[in-house]
């Protein structure tokens, strides 16, 4: 997976923008004309639409091609959508459509997976691979592996969030370290974000395309859509093509690095400082860990248990205190004193079963 160059003829960032499904050529090319194409360089729709229940809307099929082929032909944009098996990657191909992403449904089946990878063989179009439902870096790394070994060359990964059951704010949870994991992994493939199936909802687009730039994504793709409320599918979540554009205008993006010394100073004297304050905290755990060894000892010789809910209990509102007059949030430290906490039980653990083995 080394090429993956395709991303540089874009300007940066990336903007793939679009109804999330296709739903007639009207509706198609008047999103078309509307999006501002000096920033929308990639037209999406949906034409085989994956929904968890059965009797929906389940996307218009392969006439939605013809649609596509049209806004291509009239605006110049390059298109997009997304494929579900072999079939669909062949049409896709047969259409010419430059780019086409596996949905995160379909991530999560190495079977899929391979079949498209084997109907795309060799192409040159772009495919996006959208992160798996589930939280599983492998699983996400190992599609791109099955389209790389078919010699597909232009790859690139979307981040949409992963689905939990409890709703929280987003409707799947973007768990940015697991995208960082795969940028880390693959460096050369390119990252977009998916803020819509992030968010499912229109307010918070804003900041989840802010955090991706912060993290120097490669690019967003965000559903638009004339009529967002009367949309046929993903209605809560899409915007029209004018809040797109202020969306867009208003986002920051970040440089990798600055050659400017004054950067370059102030960041080197603040990445020692850090250097030597991750030491002395490294320091003091390994002293908090000899004094829980000893505190191990001390409750082998008196046949005393490991864990003492009261005292964990006592330890972690103190913390949580200290931490509130510190500027420190409670679920940091909450974390942080969970991690603590089960080295030091794991260690006093060892001490008691080695006294089992004298015995
Ligand atoms: C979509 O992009 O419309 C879609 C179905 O997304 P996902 O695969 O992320 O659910
Ligand atoms: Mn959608």
């Amino acid at each position: 997976m080394e090429n993956n160059n395709w991303i540089n003829q874009f300007e940066k960032p990336l903007i793939i923008g679009g109804p999330c499904s296709a739903e007639s050529e009207k509706q198609m090319m008047t999103i078309a004309e509307e999006i501002d194409k000096d920033y929308v360089k990639v037209f999406r729709a949906g034409i085989w639409k994956p929904r968890t229940k059965p009797n929906c809307f389940e996307g218009v099929g392969a006439i939605g091609l013809n649609w596509l082929k049209k806004v291509k032909d009239e605006y110049g944009m390059m298109i997009a959508t997304e494929i579900a098996n072999a079939n669909h990657a062949k049409l896709a191909l047969e259409y010419d459509v430059d780019v086409l992403w596996i949905g995160a449904r379909s991530t999560v089946n190495p079977f899929t997976v391979q079949e498209i990878a084997e109907a795309l063989r060799d192409t040159d179009k772009i495919v996006l691979v959208k992160n798996p439902v589930n939280p599983d870096l492998d699983l996400w790394i190992g599609a791109l592996e099955r389209l790389s070994g078919q010699g597909i060359k232009n790859l690139g990964a979307i981040h949409r969030g992963f689905s939990t059951y409890k709703k929280t704010k987003y409707r799947n949870n973007p768990q940015w370290q697991i995208a960082l994991d795969f940028k880390n992994k693959l460096p050369n493939i390119p990252m977009i974000c998916d803020p819509s199936h992030i968010c499912g909802n229109r307010e918070g687009l804003f900041d989840v395309s802010q955090q991706a730039f912060n993290f120097e994504y490669d690019g967003l793709m965000i559903e638009t859509h004339c009529n967002p409320d009367e949309a046929w599918s993903d209605a809560a979540q899409q915007i029209t093509p004018a809040r797109l554009k202020e969306i867009l205008v208003d986002l920051e993006l970040r440089q990798s690095d600055d050659p400017d010394a004054i950067y370059k100073t102030g960041i080197d004297n603040l990445r020692h400082q850090i250097d030597e304050l991750d030491s002395s905290i490294l320091d003091t755990i390994a002293q908090r860990m000899k004094v829980a060894n000893a505190i191990g000892n001390l409750k082998k010789e008196h046949n005393v248990a490991v864990f003492q809910p009261e005292r964990w209990k006592q330890i972690q509102e103190n913390a949580v205190k200290a931490g509130a007059s510190l500027g420190l949030s409670e679920d940091f430290i909450d974390k942080l004193l969970q991690a603590l906490h089960q080295e030091s039980v794991a260690q006093q653990n060892n001490i008691m079963i080695k006294k089992e083995e004298k015995i």
